[in-house]
């Protein structure tokens, strides 16, 4: 029996055409114990958490000790450039991990809710979690909808047949019939009609592919559900389309989701926390609408004014200068200094750490933000949020 996860349709899980990995789905596994500490409202909890790619010499680090958590329901953003490591991150949380990536640390604990008696929680820590217990939990609590998934739909399986794979694998207690109106029911949620169950993919457009993917990511409703760049592929306006029929999909089933995107902006109105990933660390993390209001990080500043906002006022666009570093060549100090307009020399020395600021669960990596009183923050790197009350008074002169 092979332990390998495989890629059905872009949605990554457990080989469910096997009859060994069916046998294996269907028995109960125990999950060990993931820890102390009850978790509560939160379903994901990461800590401390680095991936490297390569052994010894040559290994670079991908992800950098990324500490992050999601609570039930809410949506948490990841954003960042190309080759920043967020499919890196979701791939290692998720033990998706493919060699040379290694996690070289740290934890991820997952949620799986309150214990059948109602007592307690089962909480399973992914990082250190079997082959079996993984199987247990992909796609039936935990899915993913790849980056690259628009090429993924097995080309030479009919689009009603994968789903007839992913329900019989998972739920036994399924007929035919129930089955075939769950898949029927799944592409109605992503606006296909039933017809589409009897296409091969290389029939669909890339639009209708992508809603396939989001159909199976959902068959069995999971609690997360993690989308790496689901549409990037995709011609805008089919995009805007298929994210807010997402998001009206998450409202109505109600589960958790993390949304990988390089464009910020479109994270802002999607999300409820956002972490800002460069060079395989966390830059900044920040409630969205803390994050667009009043962003503390040049980096984030940055990528703000890289794509336009989906609503509100036309700007002018002036991106980031230079690309992102070479993770075998980092620059010392802060990784972002060289293409930092307001780079001090201390930021070419020493690495700013994640803190908090201002106590609200929002932090930053930059030091700029350590209220040094030698440092001038520029106005646009120091603004609050929620915006302060005016109070001025002018005074009319008769
Ligand atoms: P993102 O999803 O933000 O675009 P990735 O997680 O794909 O970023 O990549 C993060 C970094 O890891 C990049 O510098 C990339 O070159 C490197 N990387 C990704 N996959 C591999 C691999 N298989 N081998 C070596 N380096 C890799
Ligand atoms: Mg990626």
């Amino acid at each position: 029996m092979t332990t390998e996860s495989v890629e059905v349709g872009g949605v990554v899980n457990a080989e469910p055409s096997t009859t060994a990995a069916t046998t294996a789905v269907n028995e109960t596994v125990v999950l060990h114990d993931g820890g102390d500490g009850a978790m509560g409202e939160r379903i994901l909890d990461v800590r401390d958490f680095s991936v490297d790619y390569g052994w010894g010499e040559n290994a670079v680090r991908a992800v950098d000790s990324v500490d992050l958590h999601l609570d039930r329901s809410k949506v948490l953003g990841i954003a960042g450039e190309s080759g920043s490591g967020k499919s890196t991150l979701v791939y290692g949380i998720t033990r998706l991990l493919r060699a040379p990536g290694v996690i070289t640390g740290g934890e991820a604990r997952f949620n799986l809710g309150p214990n059948d008696d109602g007592r307690g929680e089962r909480v399973i820590d992914l990082v250190n979690a079997n082959e079996r217990e993984l199987r247990a939990i992909r796609w039936s609590s935990i899915s993913i909808v790849l980056q690259s998934a628009l090429s993924a739909l097995n080309p030479v399986i009919r689009v009603g047949t994968q789903f007839e794979q992913v329900l019989k694998s998972h739920r036994k207690d399924m007929g035919k019939v129930e089955r075939r109106a769950r898949a029927t029911e799944l592409l109605a949620m992503v606006g296909l009609s039933e017809d589409r169950l009897n296409r091969f993919p290389h029939e669909l457009s890339g639009g209708q592919r992508q809603r396939i993917m989001i159909a199976l990511a959902l068959a069995l409703d999971p609690q997360l559900v993690i989308m790496d760049e689901p549409t990037t592929a995709l011609d805008v306006v089919t995009q805007r389309e298929i994210i807010s029929e997402l998001f009206e999909l998450r409202k109505r089933f109600g589960f958790a989701m993390i949304f990988i995107t390089h464009d910020l902006s479109l994270l802002v109105e999607l999300a409820d926390e956002i972490v800002v990933m460069y060079a395989g660390v966390l830059m900044e993390r920040a409630s969205a609408l803390e994050l667009y209001e009043a962003p503390r990080h040049p980096y984030t500043l940055g990528l703000l004014n890289s794509f336009p906002p989906m609503h509100g006022e036309r700007k002018v666009l002036s991106g980031i200068p230079g690309s992102p570093p070479d993770l075998k060549n980092l620059p010392g100090g802060c990784t972002f200094h060289p293409r930092c307009p307001y780079a001090m020399p201390r930021c070419s020395i020493e690495t700013p750490p994640l803190v908090d600021i201002g106590g609200t669960g929002r932090s930053v990596a930059c030091w700029l933000q350590v209220n040094d009183p030698d440092v001038a923050v520029p106005v646009e790197l120091s603004r609050s949020y929620p915006r302060p009350v005016a109070t001025d008074v002018v005074e009319e002169t008769s």
